[in-house]
């Protein structure tokens, strides 16, 4: 019984979710988290969860890092606002600007902030589309993206997502994007197609589109080094080498989306490093202030750059920004985290924990009767569930084993998120290697349950 009052009844009359079944919410309320410690977070009731998922991807440093805490004091009581409109900077701002294009690949030399991904990718088309009519090239502003793709919600940006739960009566996309086929070898590779095969027929999918289009009006070519929200797809070897080089040929530039990949994800710093991508443009977001503030930023070439400060002069300002755009508390914050993960070496224990977690998904579940594969690299996986793995078939109706999955784990204090049925993982870069045993025991724990359920129904 939740009391009158509570939090979950005032919830439950009052906030319309994001990403939740609001009917089912109705009936059911809310599950509400309380508090976080390290790597564990726990629900009102005082139960304990190990976040498997980092909150959305995100929360790198974990649940309770003293130091963001003081950094957003200290820079509440010195200045708690301003803006970067109007030749006006800040301390945070600067500094942040100054450490990103230091850390960033090489080539991208200025960094325009927003306060979510989705602000970011936004801006990203709007920039492209401004530094185009500004080189005299206006007919030059499709996009290309992936099914399966993640970018975001807004109306840019979710038109250059590729999933179609946001754009089902959204009425998206709204913006000129082609969707070419997912790097997901699970759901495309054909029956005996090798990895080498596969990367090819994507390419010359990606060929045969941009003829089709015409090089001319494609400004730009965006993806996620490691698709995330998607079900976390790994390309197949030579993928992004080849998107390179076809785009690189036709004048199509690259964007990675950087959201979920950055700061340590995938084994390196940047998902780039790990497939090899020399983007012109960079967009981050989540681990750069470990989400304790909302913030991303977008990386940009030279190039880029020389056209959209040719045009602002030219109008007599960049007419584009946001109240928030660099946001004082929000980039301390950031300085902060960032020097977190240099001074514990967070990516290098990203790297190391993450391919122990690597060796112990597929050695412990890839055998497991629910389970078809098991991919990611570094600090992010999936475990692909499935009813017949020599088929690929899924357990009917797809996303239902994967639901279950996702609901069942909490009971074994456990948090991690089904996308369909791939049960995706992105702990804690903090995580130890004893914490991503205790991890994976819990999922053992869950996966048994799953296959009792799916046996006594009749499913498997
Ligand atoms: N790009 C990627 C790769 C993402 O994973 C996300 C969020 N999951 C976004 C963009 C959008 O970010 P936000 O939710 O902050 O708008």
């Amino acid at each position: 019984m939740t009391m009158p009052n509570s939090t979950a009844e005032l919830d439950r009359a009052a906030h319309l979710h994001p990403y939740t079944d609001a009917r089912k919410l109705e009936a059911e309320g809310p599950r509400v988290i309380d508090r976080g410690d390290g790597v564990f977070v726990f629900d009102e009731q005082g139960n304990s969860y190990l976040e498997g998922l980092s909150g959305l991807w995100s929360v790198g440093v974990g649940f309770n890092q003293p130091r963001l805490v003081e950094a957003a004091a200290e820079q509440m009581a010195r200045l708690p606002y301003y803006h970067t409109f109007a030749q006006k900077t800040h301390g945070p701002a600067a500094r942040l600007a100054d450490k990103l294009v230091e850390m960033t690949p090489e080539g991208l030399t200025r960094v325009f902030f927003t306060s979510s991904g989705s602000e970011a990718n936004d801006t990203v088309v709007k920039m492209l589309w401004y530094f185009n009519n500004a080189r005299g090239r206006p007919e030059k502003k499709k996009f290309i993206s992936r099914l399966g793709g993640y970018h975001g919600i807004t109306i840019a940006s979710g038109s250059l997502t590729g999933l179609p739960w946001n754009h089902t009566d959204f009425d998206l996309p709204a913006i000129p994007v082609r969707h070419v086929t997912s790097p997901n070898a699970w759901q495309n590779a054909r029956d005996g197609e090798s990895e080498a095969d596969f990367a090819q027929r994507l390419a010359d999918e990606l060929e045969a589109v941009i003829a089709e289009e015409g090089a001319e009006t494609i400004a730009a070519f965006i993806g996620e080094p490691l698709m995330g929200a998607g079900g976390v797809i790994v390309p197949p070897e030579g993928y992004w080498d080849k998107v390179q080089e076809i785009c690189r040929r036709h004048e199509i530039l690259i964007v990675a989306d950087e959201v979920i990949t950055g700061f340590g994800r995938t084994g390196n710093l940047w998902g780039c490093d790990t497939f090899g991508i020399k983007p012109d443009v960079l967009v981050m977001s989540k681990q750069l202030t470990s989400s304790y503030m909302p913030l991303a930023a977008i990386a940009i070439s030279d190039e880029i750059y020389q056209g959209i400060a040719d045009n602002s002069a030219r109008h007599g300002t960049f007419g584009h920004g946001f109240t928030a755009s660099g946001h004082p508390v929000a980039t301390a914050v950031a300085l902060e985290n960032i020097a977190i993960i240099e001074e514990q070496g967070l990516v290098a224990n990203g790297a190391a924990v993450g391919a122990a977690l690597q060796a112990e998904l597929r050695r412990r579940f890839g055998d497991h009767p629910l389970v078809g594969e098991v991919r990611g690299t570094g600090m992010i996986a999936a475990v692909q569930l499935c009813a017949d793995r020599s088929t690929r078939r899924a357990l009917a109706p797809e996303g239902k084993l994967g639901g279950y999955v996702f609901e069942r784990a909490h009971d074994h204090g456990l948090i991690i998120r089904n996308i369909k049925d791939a049960v995706a993982f992105c702990p804690p870069l903090i995580l130890s290697e004893a914490q991503m045993h205790d991890m994976l025991d819990r999922f053992a724990l869950t996966l048994d349950d799953a296959l009792d359920w799916a046996r006594a129904e009749g499913l498997v």
